[in-house]
């Protein structure tokens, strides 16, 4: 291929600024709220509650101390089993750990790539006693939130929801971050808005509102000195950092509609090669789009082994893999990422329970059909092997994008 590398590299997601993050920031510097308390922090929550439409949203550190005080709020106690998504960031799961519950992952459907609500159903067969439910809306696009909402309720189970990576997306007209009786939104620095690094915990209930307060300010009682009844956190957002996402939040629509683009034009630009794009449903869901990703054809993936740290490739004309491409965009100085490692594939969960869709599908023939069935019932492990997120970065210029998918088509052409 006669292409030239980037001179500059193009990010997977990196942060946009846009100058309103700054003079909040010194805003808080002017007036010297530059603590837990403040005015940005106020408005930044207040932003976020009107842009989801939740009563309550309470600022953190992270993302993953709003999932781990959700969880905590979900009641969680030692040996407790939660179902979770499994083709996700560890973040969506590792509160479970953090309160010594058992994670149980339930593998992803072909349509949405987030948790099956039929595995799911089949989970609360085979354990009615399971207490809450977490799911993610990875990418960004939603999962089927209805109809896992019906069947935690119908299970009298709690529904936290992750939108970390969803933060603007939309499903039957309701934005993700709603769905569960708790959520949680992330402000890390790959996200669509940042404030550097950052979370909530949104809800609509007023004492679940002043609890995650209450322990994210390590559990202090209303006396005259230091009064704990119970175990606190510092999980609390600075006023600085909010400051930086009461600027980002006056540009989340644009990243969504620039993000939109970007998902777009690889489409028509992969068309005619055996790639199809992280998949939705069009009726039901408008993704936040925040990550692009591709996933190959079985029939076109040149043969590709994975240790737990290393990946190799044998080269094939008219095919590719993930390995090949994500090797070939980091010498043209691009950076894309392998799907998410579903968390049954972790070796730190290795021996969790891991359930898929049960179907009556019979899995006859030869044992090289025997492996391809395989393959077919475990949805995350074969996303994993033949996907890929490509770059996604907002900042990226159309001539830049041309040339990612130019390099692309080179990797099946080669
Ligand atoms: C980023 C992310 C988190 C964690 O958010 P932090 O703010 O980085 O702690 C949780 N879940 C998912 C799915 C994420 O992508």
């Amino acid at each position: 291929m006669d292409i030239q590398p980037f001179q500059e590299r193009v990010w997977l997601a990196s942060p946009t600024m846009h100058g309103e993050e700054q003079s909040y920031v010194k805003e808080a510097f002017d007036t010297n709220w530059v603590s837990t308390a403040g005015k940005n922090i106020e408005q930044l929550e207040k932003a976020v509650c009107e842009q989801v439409g939740c009563h309550y949203a309470v600022a953190l550190a992270s993302g993953t101390a709003a999932l781990h005080l959700a969880v905590k709020l979900a009641g969680i106690i030692p040996g407790d089993k939660v179902f979770c998504s499994d083709l996700t960031f560890a973040a969506t799961v590792n509160p479970v750990i953090y309160e010594k519950g058992e994670p149980v992952f339930i593998d992803s459907e072909r349509d949405t790539w987030n948790m099956n609500p039929l595995a799911l159903k089949q989970a609360f067969e085979r354990y009615p006693e399971t207490k809450a439910v977490i799911v993610a809306n990875l990418y960004g696009t939603p999962a089927k939130l209805k109809e896992i909402r019906t069947i935690c309720d119908e299970n009298h189970a709690v529904l936290i929801e992750d939108a970390a990576e969803s933060l603007g997306a939309v499903y039957h007209k309701q934005q993700t971050g709603t769905f569960g009786t708790y959520n949680a939104i992330s402000f890390n620095g790959n996200k669509i808005v940042t404030c550097s690094g950052g979370g909530m915990l949104l809800t609509n209930e007023d004492t679940a509102a002043e609890q995650v307060r209450k322990w994210s300010t390590q559990s202090r009682e209303a006396a005259p000195w230091y009064q704990h009844k119970e175990t606190g956190y510092n999980y609390r957002m600075s006023n600085i950092v909010a400051g930086i996402g009461r600027g980002q939040m006056l540009h989340l629509e644009e990243h969504v509609k620039r993000k939109r683009e970007i998902y777009f034009r690889y489409k028509e630009g992969f068309a005619g090669l055996p790639i199809t794009m992280n998949p939705y449903i069009e009726e039901e869901m408008q993704p936040n789009f925040w990550l692009s990703c591709m996933l190959i054809e079985k029939s076109a993936m040149c043969k590709q082994v994975r240790s737990d740290t290393e990946a190799l490739y044998v080269n094939e004309s008219g095919k590719s893999c993930p390995t090949q491409i994500l090797e070939t965009l980091a010498k043209y100085n691009a950076e894309g990422r392998p799907i998410w490692k579903p968390m049954h594939l972790q070796p730190t969960y290795h021996g969790n329970i891991f359930v898929t869709e049960k179907t009556e599908k019979k899995m006859a023939g030869s044992r090289e059909n025997d492996c391809i069935s395989n393959l077919d019932s475990d949805v995350g492990a074969d996303l994993f092997a033949r996907g890929l997120c490509l770059p996604s970065d907002i900042k990226m210029t159309r001539e830049q994008q041309d040339k990612i998918i130019q390099i692309v088509w080179g990797c099946f052409e080669g």
